[in-house]
C-alpha cells in the first residue's frame, strides 16, 4: 500500500464564499482533477472517513475551539444569521469570513481530513498525509479570521501529540501562521516556524522577536520577509532555518502548511516564487525521514494553486511531472501554454542577502536556547497521556503566564491591517 495518504471530498469544490471573495474552494477540486489527469490519484492510499466510523465519530473540534463557537459554526446559515447578530460580531464574521451555505459542512470536511490524516500517521498507516482542503492557519479558538473558521492545523497537531512527543509546524503561506503559533505559544512540545511577508501586511504578527512565552519561549520561530522573495533566497532561508530547528528540536512529526499565495503573481501575495521554488518545502522536508503532513492554505490566483499542489503531491511520491499538462476538465484555465510551470515576474527582490543572513543569525541565537535533554526518552513509549492534550487550553496557559509576568508585553497586537476583499472581480481564469 502507498505510504502517502490523501484526503479529498468531492463536495468541497462546490462551497462558495461569494462572488467577490478571493477564496475559491474550487481550487481544491481543480487540484484533484489535475492529479487524476496526471494519473497520480491511484497511487495514493485514499483517506475515506466512512472507513473509520469509530475514529471519525469521536473527532472533537472542541479539543481546540470553544464549545459555543463550534456550535455556532455548525448551525449558522445565511437564513438564520440575522437572529445571531451578537455572535456574528463576537466571532468576527464579516466580509473576510462571510456566512455561506454549507459553512458547517465545509469546516467539518476540512477538519476531518486533517485530523484523520494525523491519525493515519499515528497508526503508522502512512509516512505522509495530504489534505489540500486544510491549512486554514489563521482561525483562533473562538474567532473566524482571514478566510479561516476552523483551525484544522491545530487540531491535526493535537492529534499527532497523542502519539508523538514533539511536533514541528512549518508554514510557507505568504501570511504569518498566527492562529497555530498562538495555540502553541506557551508549550515546548510544538515548535512553530513561519516564513511570511511582514510589515504593514495581514495579520500583522510574526516579527523576529515573536518567539513564544513561558515554557514555550524560543519554540516559536518567525522569518519575516519583504516582498519579491525569489526561489534562490527562499531555498537558502528555508533549508538553513528548518535544518537548524530540526537539529535542536528533534521533532517526531512535521506539519507543513503549503499556502500558495507565496507564488509569483498571487492576487493577494507579494512574493515571487515559481512552482519549483514553492516545492522546496516538500522536497526538503521529505529528505528528513520524519513522518509529515501536507496541508493547503492560501492561494488566490486560481489557476496557480492546482499547479503547485499537484506538483507537491506528486513529489511526495517521488514523481516528477511532465510540464505538458494532460487534458482534463479545467484545462482551459491554463490557456495558452497548458504548462504545469508558470513564469515568475521581474519584480525586485527586496530581501538582500545581508538582511536574510542577519535574520538567520538571530534565529540561530534564539534556537541555541532549546535543549532537548532526552530526545529518545519517550520514543518507544508510542503513546502520550491524551489528558495532556485534552485539558490543554491555550487561553488558560496564556492567562497564567500574563498573571505571573505582569510587566512583560505579551500577545500585544499592533493595529492589524485587515484584508480588503472589496473590488475583487470573480475569477474566471484567463482565456
Ligand atoms: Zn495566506
Amino acid at each position: 500500500m502507498s505510504r502517502v495518504a490523501y484526503y479529498f471530498n468531492n463536495e468541497i469544490g462546490n462551497f462558495y464564499y461569494g462572488p467577490f471573495h478571493p477564496m475559491k474552494p474550487l481550487r481544491m477540486k481543480m487540484t484533484h482533477e489535475m492529479l487524476r489527469a496526471y494519473n497520480i490519484l491511484s497511487k495514493f492510499n485514499r483517506i475515506i472517513p466512512e472507513d473509520h466510523p469509530d475514529f471519525t465519530s469521536k473527532i472533537d473540534f472542541t479539543n481546540f475551539h470553544s464549545d459555543e463557537y463550534i456550535n455556532f459554526l455548525m448551525t449558522v446559515t445565511p437564513d438564520n444569521m440575522n437572529q445571531m447578530q451578537e455572535q456574528l460580531l463576537y466571532y468576527s464574521i464579516g466580509d473576510d469570513c462571510p456566512i455561506f451555505y454549507g459553512l458547517g459542512d465545509f469546516c467539518r470536511m476540512s477538519g476531518t481530513g486533517s485530523v484523520l490524516g494525523a491519525h493515519y500517521i499515528n497508526e503508522g498507516w502512512s509516512q505522509t498525509s495530504i489534505n489540500w482542503c486544510g491549512g486554514l492557519h489563521h482561525a483562533k479558538r473562538s474567532e473566524a479570521i482571514g478566510f479561516c473558521y476552523l483551525n484544522d492545523c491545530v487540531l491535526a497537531i493535537l492529534e499527532l501529540l497523542t502519539r508523538h512527543q514533539r511536533v514541528m509546524y512549518i508554514d510557507i503561506d505568504v501570511h504569518h501562521g498566527d492562529g497555530v503559533e498562538e495555540a502553541f505559544f506557551c508549550t515546548d512540545r510544538v515548535l512553530t516556524c513561519s516564513f511570511h511577508k511582514f510589515g504593514d501586511y495581514f495579520p500583522g504578527t510574526g516579527s523576529i522577536n515573536d518567539i513564544g512565552a513561558g515554557v514555550g519561549k524560543y519554540y516559536a520561530v518567525n522569518f519575516p520577509c519583504y516582498e519579491g522573495m525569489d526561489d534562490v533566497s527562499f531555498e537558502h532561508i528555508f533549508q538553513s532555518t528548518v535544518n537548524n530547528c530540526v537539529e535542536k528540536f528533534k521533532p517526531e512529526a512535521i506539519v507543513l502548511q503549503c499556502g500558495t499565495d507565496s507564488l509569483s503573481g498571487d492576487r493577494l501575495g507579494c512574493f515571487n516564487l515559481s512552482i519549483k521554488g514553492h516545492s522546496i518545502g516538500v522536497r526538503y522536508v521529505k529528505t528528513l525521514g520524519i513522518p509529515f503532513m501536507l496541508l493547503g492554505g492560501g492561494g488566490y490566483t486560481l489557476r496557480n494553486v492546482p499547479r503547485a499542489w499537484t506538483n507537491e503531491a506528486a513529489l511526495s511520491l517521488d514523481i516528477e511531472l511532465d510540464d505538458e499538462m494532460p487534458k482534463h476538465d479545467y484545462l482551459e484555465y491554463f490557456y495558452p501554454e497548458y504548462k504545469l510551470n508558470m513564469p515568475v515576474s521581474n519584480m525586485e527582490n527586496v530581501n538582500t542577502p545581508e538582511y536574510l543572513n542577519s535574520i538567520l543569525e538571530q534565529i540561530d541565537n534564539h534556537l541555541k536556547n532549546i535543549h532537548i535533554s532526552n530526545p529518545d526518552l519517550n520514543l518507544n513509549k508510542g503513546w502520550v497521556d491524551p489528558s495532556i492534550v485534552k485539558d490543554f487550553n491555550p487561553k488558560d496557559n496564556e492567562q497564567e503566564y500574563i498573571d505571573k509576568h505582569p510587566d512583560e508585553k505579551f500577545g500585544e497586537k499592533d493595529s492589524v491591517p485587515l484584508r480588503n476583499v472589496e473590488n475583487f472581480e470573480d475569477d474566471k481564469g484567463k482565456k
